[in-house]
């Protein structure tokens, strides 16, 4: 029953949340790999560390001195290596990362200093040893992340330590040279030791008690997800209700290791379980429900479209042609919507009806903008008949008119098209369908 765990930045913040991590991890003797952030924020207006440190980069960079704000992070870690009351220094450190941010060493060395520091220290009170991201994290020239021979390099570091913290965020390159994943990457970490070391769970330890089956900021006081699958995950992240970074998914997956969001201050609850297939059906019918604005749908008719050989492909090559991709591709028989992200054609969208119309010689194009899309996702769905017919009920009632739909051909999820206008209204009507106060 081995378990990696890895602590978000507002987990390692300070001294406080620092013992309550150590508690954590000392409460189970298999919890023995401990990926970490960077110091987060202690209150709402704080800055994170590593926000700080490309700070001093840009400075740097435009030859301003870099003293005041690089004083602020070394004082954040002696803070906490005091209130720790730990026997350690950074002091080395500290001159080496100053030497290099004024000397312009990447930005990417600059902003990984953060956990690396933050690891050092968790390492040294956890008493594990230290195991660097940089000798077993690796990216390949193209900046791309090398899954395989990380899993291979770090799989054999980490079996000669029983025990280990490991800095999250980054890895290097071919060349040696510091590279990080993209903000919030330390989830990323987390996943790729979880599979190096062919862990039985990934615990994702953050400031929530796991995932809500609809935005808070939207639903008051929405039902916490106990259990929820990749694919389900997966659909609902893209509509943006995640606590998880995307890419984090992956790694775990492909080995078959569940993820468990727990939260640091709340220990005692159970969190969200992130598995393959699961045993259970949700007693809600729907898993979660979720939605972005922004969208705007190409709305293409033609007669006999259906028969027309590559009607299709033209449609998209034209939309290809400008570096565009299309979200969604609802169609009827004798029309074809191509939804794609406002913001993507705002510029050009003159330019793409003249040569949509060039293209399939259409009967009418019709852009309909500022389109907000609803994703109601739940695996019940396949054994629940009537789902659709409640989320256009509760819509109908709720006066909200639906502008296009789209059923994913896995049954897991309906994708509603609505004015952005009625969105907060969509959303609070499908949750209250679903379930009952
Ligand atoms: N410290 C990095 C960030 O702020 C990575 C992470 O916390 O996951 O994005």
């Amino acid at each position: 029953m081995l378990k990696v765990l890895k602590f978000g930045g507002s987990s390692l913040a300070d001294a406080n949340q620092f013992k309550k991590v150590a508690e954590i991890v000392k409460a189970e003797e298999n919890r023995r790999y401990v990926v970490a952030s960077a110091p987060g924020k202690r209150f709402s207006s704080d800055i994170k560390v590593t926000d700080m440190l490309l700070q001093c980069f840009r400075l740097s960079s435009e030859k301003k001195s870099i003293d005041e704000m690089f004083d602020k992070i070394v004082q954040r870690y002696n803070q906490i290596i005091s209130d720790l009351e730990l026997d350690m220094s950074l002091d080395d450190e500290f001159e080496k990362i100053k030497f290099a941010i004024l000397n312009h060493v990447g930005s990417d060395y600059v902003a990984s200093r953060g956990e690396y520091l933050n690891s050092k220290i968790l390492a040294e009170y956890l008493g594990f040893p230290f195991i660097d991201a940089a000798d077993g994290v690796f990216f390949f020239e193209d900046g791309k992340f090398d899954s395989e021979k990380t899993n291979k390099v770090l799989g054999d570091i980490l079996s000669l330590h029983e025990y280990a913290v490991i800095p999250g965020f980054y890895g290097s390159m071919p060349n040696g040279t510091i590279k990080t994943f993209s903000r919030g990457g330390s989830d990323i970490t987390g996943s790729v030791v979880a599979r190096a070391v062919n862990a039985a769970i990934y615990e994702n330890w953050t400031d929530v008690s796991g995932m809500l089956m609809a935005d808070p900021k939207i639903v008051e006081n929405p039902k916490p997800i106990d259990e929820i699958t990749y694919t389900e995950l997966r659909e609902l992240s893209y509509m943006g209700a995640s606590v998880f970074h995307e890419d984090a998914i992956y790694p775990a997956r492909k080995a078959g290791i569940p993820i468990n969001i727990r939260n640091t201050n709340r220990p005692e609850d159970k969190g969200t379980m992130i598995v393959s297939k699961s045993s259970s059906v949700n007693d809600t019918v729907i898993t979660g429900v979720a939605g972005r604005k922004g969208f705007t749908a190409i709305f293409v008719e033609k007669d006999m479209m259906n028969s027309e050989v590559g009607f299709g492909r033209k449609v998209l090559e034209v939309i290809e042609n400008h570096g565009i991709c299309f979200e969604h591709l609802p169609s009827g028989i004798d029309t074809m919507s191509v939804v794609v992200s406002s913001k993507d054609i705002r510029e050009i969208k003159g330019n793409i009806t003249a040569e949509l119309v060039k293209a399939v010689d259409p009967d009418s194009i019709t852009l309909f903008e500022n389109l907000a899309l609803i994703a109601v996702v739940g695996r019940g769905m396949i054994r629940t008949e009537g789902t659709a017919m409640r989320v256009f009920t509760a819509l109908a009632n709720a006066h909200v008119n639906i502008r296009m739909i789209d059923q994913g051909s896995s049954e897991l999820n309906i994708i509603i098209g609505i004015d952005e206008e009625n969105y907060e209204k969509a959303l609070k009507a499908i949750y209250s369908e679903f379930v009952k106060a």
